[in-house]
């Protein structure tokens, strides 16, 4: 009776809340608002004294979202997170997976929520969850939520997902389990990869991306460089587990890749990562605008700075050397564009500039006479690049690139929309697509690592800090597989509610900066796929896309609306980038299977 009582009445006071929300709901300007209408309902729960049931938190959660108000959201899910079982995480993900459509900050501060629980039990949920939900968007949405957990009991949702999800679930369980640097992490990827080594039979076939990914998660947990053999690594860590990851790691000399990315890279990209510098010397391409005479750049963005700065070869030509005949792209991979000024103007060195006439562009207030150029790509450049691209080349626009290339070269596919005013918008991931390869580490809260540290190995001040290290606490002997018809909540390793740490409950917004007259994406075929959108955008012109990519017979474009460069500026977390390292790392991955 007191301990149901006890986690009984922060749910009573959460009620009391939203009830007082919903009042005020009127009013309110919250980004919520949208759903706000429909939220004519108070919550009914009945006072009882026991626990709330399964049915009675959804309802609460369900209450939470419509009020239209994040700050009672957020409450609610932060006393959810707190209640042991399973039941408080599965009403908040049946409650997400009933947003089929409808306003997705809810969708994604549901998912970021409950992936922020700390309590074993949430992770039991969140596992068969995924399962049950493998051919669902949903289930690849709280995978690419979970990214942030590095909790040892994520390893409930990671095995189930590598027994019995798709492929592409499974290298998203990969990424997050190379995070979790416990030896239960290790426990469940080594039969995978000798499942995954099974299916190259001896070296007749190729080894699998899986076992690639588990081979780079592996070497990144225990800092050992063992390599593609399943035999050292079983043979190695039956003598090495015993001692527990920190002991192995603190051992172990670290050679981790610096990168020049704002961000550092999860640990399987971050391998991966290190093969780019690999590629032939001339398979990565920019190609900018001119100087023009009186010193203008017409550059409107530098995608070379960024390659510049993450340390990626490469070669950059204007535009003119790409027009000559002369030119050829073979050999070349990946070809960047930058957005340059492709409208007439007067280059006369000395000319004043007056009223601003639209098109990023000045009056000339001269004197006469003028000297008008013109500096937009060739018929013949665009058909040369559109040659390449279906011969395989993968080439990244962005901005006007769509008025100047696209929807010349490519215009069954995407040409472009209204003009826009500019400012910045709030993105995300297309529902299900944070699985696309493209989209990997773009939307990942950041993880605090001096928290993290404090959590797996306590006291990092205490000098008897290894003799107080006991390895066995990496493990997770409350996993099982549970049938949950017999399972009470609060049943078996369940903690009571005093040992569940607080719930990691923050929405992490990712915003898009918009320039002044960027085009609207106006998308032309089913082929062509919404990475990210912004339902601010879509209020707006009707179209929502911020990034798109669609395959061009054995090639890829991919565009993003406006400057990608100043999207990868310290705020917004710098996710952004990870956009162009994948697009860089799929490049490489297919010019390998080409030479192959
Ligand atoms: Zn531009
Ligand atoms: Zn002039």
């Amino acid at each position: 009776m007191f301990r149901s009582l006890h986690y009984w009445l922060p749910v009573l006071v959460v009620a009391l809340l939203i009830f007082t929300v919903v009042i005020l709901s009127a009013a309110g300007n919250s980004r919520f608002d949208r759903l706000a209408e429909a939220s004519a309902v108070v919550p009914e729960v009945s006072l009882d004294e026991d626990p709330p049931t399964a049915k009675e938190l959804k309802k609460l959660v369900q209450q939470a979202a419509m009020s239209g108000d994040s700050v009672a959201l957020a409450e609610v899910l932060r006393t959810l997170g707190k209640m042991p079982g399973r039941d408080p995480a599965a009403a908040i993900l049946s409650s997400a997976a009933s947003l089929s459509r409808g306003p997705d900050d809810i969708y994604w501060f549901l998912l970021q929520g409950v992936a922020g629980f700390k309590g074993p039990d949430a992770f039991t949920e969140m596992g068969e969850f995924v399962v049950r939900y493998k051919s669902k968007p949903i289930s690849r949405d709280l995978l690419n939520a979970l990214r942030k957990c590095k909790l040892k009991y994520v390893n409930r949702v990671i095995r189930r997902v590598l027994a019995t999800c798709p492929q592409d679930m499974q290298l998203m369980a990969v990424d997050i389990a190379a995070g979790v640097p416990v030896r239960r992490t290790v426990d469940v990827l080594l039969p995978v990869m000798a499942r995954e080594d099974a299916k190259e039979r001896g070296g007749k076939k190729p080894q699998t991306a899986l076992k690639l990914a588990i081979i780079a998660a592996l070497e990144a947990l225990t800092k050992q460089p063992l390599g593609n053999s399943v035999i050292n690594w079983q043979g190695w860590w039956g003598k090495a587990r015993e001692q527990g990851l920190k002991v192995i790691r603190d051992a172990a000399d670290d050679h981790t890749p610096t990168t020049g990315l704002a961000r550092p890279l999860d640990p399987v990209r971050a391998r991966q990562f290190l093969g780019l510098e690999e590629m032939a010397a001339g398979s990565v391409l920019v190609i900018k605008g001119p100087t023009a005479a009186n010193g203008n750049d017409t550059n409107f963005d530098h995608i070379e700075h960024v390659l510049d700065r993450i340390n990626i070869r490469h070669t950059v030509v204007e535009k003119g050397e790409l027009e000559k005949p002369s030119f050829k792209l073979d050999g070349v991979a990946a070809v960047f564009i930058n957005c340059t000024q492709i409208h007439r103007f007067c280059q006369s060195p000395g000319h004043a500039a007056g009223a601003y006439t639209g098109k990023r562009l000045h009056r000339c207030e001269g004197p006469a006479p003028h000297d008008t150029v013109q500096f937009k790509m060739k018929q013949d450049a665009i058909d040369k690049l559109v040659k390449w691209v279906e011969k395989g080349g993968y080439l990244f626009t962005e901005d006007w690139c769509l008025v100047e290339v696209l929807e010349i070269g490519f215009s069954d596919f995407l040409r472009s929309g209204d003009a826009l005013e500019g400012g910045d918008v709030a993105i995300s991931p297309e529902r299900g697509m944070t699985a696309h390869p493209l989209l990997r580490g773009v939307f990942v809260a950041p993880v605090d690592i001096s928290a993290l540290r404090r959590k797996y190995w306590e006291d990092d001040e205490d000098d008897d800090e290894d003799q107080e290290y006991d390895p066995a606490v990496e493990d997770d002997p409350g996993d099982k597989d549970l049938d949950r018809g017999k399972t009470a909540v609060g049943e078996g390793e369940t903690p009571g509610i005093e040992e569940i740490g607080d719930p990691d409950i923050r929405l992490i917004e990712h915003r898009w900066k918009i320039d002044k007259e960027s085009p609207a994406l106006d998308i032309q075929s089913k082929k062509v796929q919404v990475l990210i959108d912004s339902q601010d955008l879509e209020a707006v012109c009707g179209e929502g896309a911020v990034a798109v990519t669609f395959p061009v017979k054995r090639g890829r474009v991919v565009h993003v609306l406006s400057h990608f460069g100043k999207q990868s500026s310290s705020d917004n977390e710098a996710t952004i980038e990870n956009l162009l390292v994948n697009f860089l790392l799929q490049v490489r991955i297919r010019s390998e299977a080409n030479r192959r």
